[in-house]
């Protein structure tokens, strides 16, 4: 697997230098620790890790940075960006306390990491406090239109969470599913989560959310397609795991860890998803 390390340096001073790459080589770390699957203890691994790199500093993080080369033909929609950039600009970010990094791997497959910012001897940094496995759209990542079953690549932000399970005590804006809510996917209401009750709407080509249980027990709405294009793509949510190991181009996590976010995030989390 490959991990860029490209580092993000416009700090003057040495010391500030030498923690921005404590920053991005625990990033670093926490992506390498993940390539390896479930880990048992990540912020143990991550700790280790990063006393190791950072006695070894700049030279080797700079040789590395030089010797990855991307070929940009090979990048999928939505897949021109860094990660760590990603995460580091966000380190600036007072609105955003959490991260949901997902990675996708292979096929359908993908893997879940959950960051909370810290803020540790003066230093922001981001500290894995859940992972787990997860599954994409039926056709991989890089979503660009309606209906071609992909999961999008990018930064995305939160609109609401939703449950047909009652709300765990999330901080989000929650949407109670009724047998009324749909994810409508007409020109009307694209890509928005509606009350056919409220709206009047009779929802020819959305989703009746109620009847998609266990995977929207619990769920969060992102942003995809702020703008509600319509035709560009809608009602990508993570939600909870089902029978199928795939989707319809959203993010499956098991409920547990579903719950776990919900439970944990303010409305300023961010959703990161990424093909390396
Ligand atoms: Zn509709």
């Amino acid at each position: 697997m490959t991990v860029r390390l490209k580092i993000i340096n416009e700090e003057d001073s040495i010391m500030k230098r030498t923690k921005t790459l404590i920053i991005a080589v625990t990033v670093a770390a926490a992506i390498m620790a993940a390539g390896c699957g479930k880990t048992g203890n990540p912020e143990t691994e991550l700790t280790s890790s990063s006393v190791s790199e950072t006695t070894s500093g700049v030279t080797a993080s700079e040789t590395a940075t030089e010797s990855v080369a991307e070929t940009e033909a090979d990048k999928l929609p939505g897949q021109d960006f860094d990660v760590r950039e990603e995460l580091f600009k966000l380190r600036g970010d007072e609105t955003c306390k959490q991260v949901l990094f997902i990675r996708c791997d292979e096929g359908t497959k993908g893997f879940a990491q959950y960051l909370v910012k810290t803020n540790e001897e003066e230093n922001v940094a981001w500290k894995i406090t859940r992972e787990c496995n997860a599954y994409i759209g039926l056709n991989g990542p890089g979503k660009t239109k309606e209906g071609d079953t992909k999961t999008p690549l990018g930064v995305f932000g939160v609109r609401s969470a939703f449950g047909i399970k009652s709300n765990p005590g999330t901080k989000l804006p929650f949407i109670k599913i009724t047998p009324d809510t749909y994810a409508c996917g007409c020109e009307k209401y694209y890509n928005r989560i509606i009350d056919a009750k409220v709206t009047g709407h009779k929802c020819t080509e959305g989703e009746q959310m109620y009847y998609y249980s266990p995977e929207y027990n619990y769920g969060i709405e992102t942003d995809f397609n702020s703008a509600n294009e319509y035709g560009k793509g809608s009602a990508v949510f993570i939600h909870c795991m089902g029978v199928k190991p795939y989707t319809g181009g959203c993010i499956a996590l098991p409920e547990d860890d579903m719950r776990y976010i919900l439970r944990d995030a303010d409305p300023g989390l961010k959703i990161i998803i990424q093909k390396f």
